[in-house]
This record gives C-alpha cells, structure tokens and sequence, in this order.
C-alpha cells in the first residue's frame, strides 16, 4: 500500500529532536510520497536539506503563508519568484487568506495570493490552498482567476457541502486530514457525497492531529487513522482509499 501525504511539515522545529525516527514510521506505515508546504524563506534551508536526505519520497512546493505575510511581503514574495525559476518545485503552497488570527495585513494576503496565482499559472503549477475564516475572501480571488490553468488542491478542507461543491468548480481537490476524526469537525457527516476522485489525504503535520492523537503533536504515521475513518466513511477497503488518493495526487503534482 502506498500512501501518499499532501500536506506536511516535516522540517518543523517540532521534529528537530526525532525527525529521522518520525520519517522511519511514516514509511513503515506506507507513506511513501510526501509534499511539503513551504512557509517563508527562513524554512527554505531545512526544506532543502530534508529533499537531500528522502530525494525519493520528499517533493518540495514553493511559497509564502498568508500568516506570514507582513511588512516584509514583496520581499517575500521575490524570493518566491526567485526560487521558482531556479529549480522544480511541484506546487505553489502553500498560500491563500487567513483571517483567525489577524485581519492587520487582509490587504497584502489578498494580493501575496493573487501574485502566486499567477506565478502558479506561470510555470503550469498547481496551487495549494490554505484558508482559515475565509472562504469568502478565497472564493473571491478563485471567481476572478478561475480558468484551464488554475487548478490544486483545498488544503484542510473544513467548510460545507456548499462549500466543497465550490471548491471542486474551481477544479480544487478537498485535503482531507485530522479534522475528519473529529467529533465537531462536521465534514466526516456529508464527505460520502463528494465523488473520491476529488479527495486527497494529508496530515498537515506537526498540526491537527487526528483522533486519538488529538491536541498533540501530529506526524506522516498518522495518516493511517484517516485512512481508516475514511474507509467507514465511504465503505471501502483502506486499500482502495490509499490507492485512489495516491492516484489524485499524481494527478495534481503531475508525479
Ligand atoms: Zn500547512
């Protein structure tokens, strides 16, 4: 079974004490492909160094995270921009609005996600959506940029079946992650109406993760308990699930 994890933060500093033994059980549970989200340039260094040590398993995306869009944005995003002409990267991510913490710099995230929109289309990539109260200021920028070339995936996906129907419009797939585990976390109640094709898992490690590992620190190896609430969830193997998936994501990063 090959597993592939969307979403993950593997060079957090979360990992710094057991990073190696953390990988170890992530490919030891089936988890073979992972795609890994940039932040800003003060995380790119690590990205690096974690490719050079898993160049099999480990594919890299370039961007700035709409939390850290601050005065120092267009630096930022030049940098960006630098890198993806440089070298392959396999989406633009990941980006989008993030209105739970700070609404100081809604502006500037706006903007920083339109620029890597753009960048994405640019170089044929996909995009890899991050947003948090926002799904207004988000589907706003896909109505405007919408077209054969945008296409990625809706990382976390917690809004909606309204929503979700939305989203795949825009030719998004939904991330599916922790959250599905969750007793509140609502999506687990209308997932079974959105085809699988449309579907691709993810932990966003070392955050949300699943039930019963709820609150603590999350890691690639849990993956298997979404696998396992999506397999009751849409009555298949988890075999299938992992196959399926694994097949969206090739579709999306184009390996
Ligand atoms: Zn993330």
């Amino acid at each position: 079974m090959i597993i592939t994890d969307t979403h993950t933060h593997l060079y957090s500093e979360a990992f710094e004490q057991d990073q190696k033994a953390m990988m170890q059980r992530a490919l030891d549970t089936g988890v073979k492909r992972f795609f890994i989200p940039a932040i800003d340039s003060s995380y790119t260094q690590a990205m690096l160094d974690l490719e050079s040590n898993y160049p099999e398993n480990v594919f890299l995306m370039m961007g700035l995270h709409p939390t850290h869009v601050k005065e120092n944005y267009k630096e930022e995003l030049s940098l960006v921009e630098e890198w993806l002409s440089k070298r392959k990267f396999y989406a633009v991510g990941e980006i989008g609005v993030d209105l739970y913490w700070d609404r100081t710099f809604l502006k500037q995230q706006q903007e920083a996600f339109v620029y890597q929109i753009r960048l994405a289309k640019k170089y044929q990539l996909p995009i890899v959506i991050h947003c948090r109260d926002a799904f207004d200021e988000i589907f706003a920028v896909l109505e405007q940029e919408k077209g054969e070339d945008l296409f990625g995936i809706f990382h976390c996906f917690t809004g909606t079946l309204e929503q979700a129907h939305k989203a795949l419009s825009y030719n998004m797939k939904l991330g599916i992650g922790g959250v599905v585990t969750f007793k509140n976390g609502k999506i687990d109640q209308f997932l079974d109406q959105i085809d699988l094709k449309h579907i691709v898992l993810e932990t966003d490690s070392p955050y949300l993760a699943p039930t019963p590992y709820r609150g603590k620190r999350n890691e690639s190896a849990y993956i298997s308990n979404v696998l396992k609430k999506l397999s009751s969830i849409y009555n298949v193997f988890e075999e299938e699930i992992a196959a399926v998936t694994t097949e969206n994501s090739k579709e999306v990063f184009g390996i």
